[in-house]
């Protein structure tokens, strides 16, 4: 569990908190609108209302005492900046903040935050790459251009064993598990013929997995 520091509670703002209270993390949720914070209180643990640039205000948070501090004001991208970089100066262990430009993630990362999220570009991309083919059903980005797809098999891969060894030497690709009759499991648990419902994860790059199917 980590404690987090979210500023600004629009629509992603709003959204970050649902999900960490899902994920049962405990989070303090500050906006300067006293609405969007009513609205955020049933998913956190803590709330103030008040303005995020005003240095008291942040000092009075106690923000080097939290594991996280999320910066997620996005059409204000000054108020965005100065916060960022409060934070930091107040000895912020990690600041991330949110972009919507190119510039502004540059921006960011020179005045304070230790990482950006951009979630227009993201979405994008990630739209882009589940949409641009007709197997792959989600995808979690890794470092160097690699990731970890899950994907259907391509029609004409079903009723086919699927051979491992080539897939690895000749596309750098590896299945990682496989899920048969709903039921997942490393691949050397199941080697008999892939079905139109299987569902396969594969690491390793989108170009590689493009020629490969
Ligand atoms: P979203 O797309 O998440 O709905 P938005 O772009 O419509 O956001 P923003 O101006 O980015 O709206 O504001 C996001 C939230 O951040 C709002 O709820 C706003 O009240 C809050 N906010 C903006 N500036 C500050 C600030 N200085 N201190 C605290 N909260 C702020």
């Amino acid at each position: 569990m980590k404690s987090i520091l979210l500023i600004g509670l629009g629509r992603f703002g709003k959204h970050i908190a649902i999900e960490l209270n899902k994920l049962n993390h405990q989070v303090m949720a500050v906006d300067i609108d006293e609405e969007k914070v009513e609205a955020a209180l049933p998913f956190v643990t803590g709330a103030q209302i008040g303005d995020s640039t005003n240095e008291e205000f942040l000092y009075d948070l106690g923000v080097r005492n939290f594991d996280v501090c999320i910066v997620a004001i996005g059409t204000d991208f000054q108020s965005s900046l100065e916060t960022a970089y409060l934070l930091k100066e107040q000895g912020a262990q990690k600041v991330v903040a949110r972009a919507s430009r190119d510039v502004q993630e540059k921006f960011l990362l020179r005045n304070g935050a230790d990482e950006v999220v951009y979630p227009e570009k993201d979405m994008a991309k990630w739209t882009a790459i589940r949409y641009g083919s007709d197997n792959i059903l989600d995808y979690i980005e890794m470092e160097g251009d690699y990731a970890i797809f899950e994907m259907t098999p391509p029609e004409d891969w079903e009723g086919e064993r699927i051979d491992r060894e080539y897939m690895q030497k000749k596309y750098d690709l590896n299945l990682m598990a496989i899920k048969h009759n709903g039921e997942m499991m490393p691949p050397a648990n199941y080697d008999g013929p892939l079905e139109k419902d299987d569902i396969l994860m594969i690491f390793g790059k989108y170009e590689e997995l493009r020629r490969c199917f």
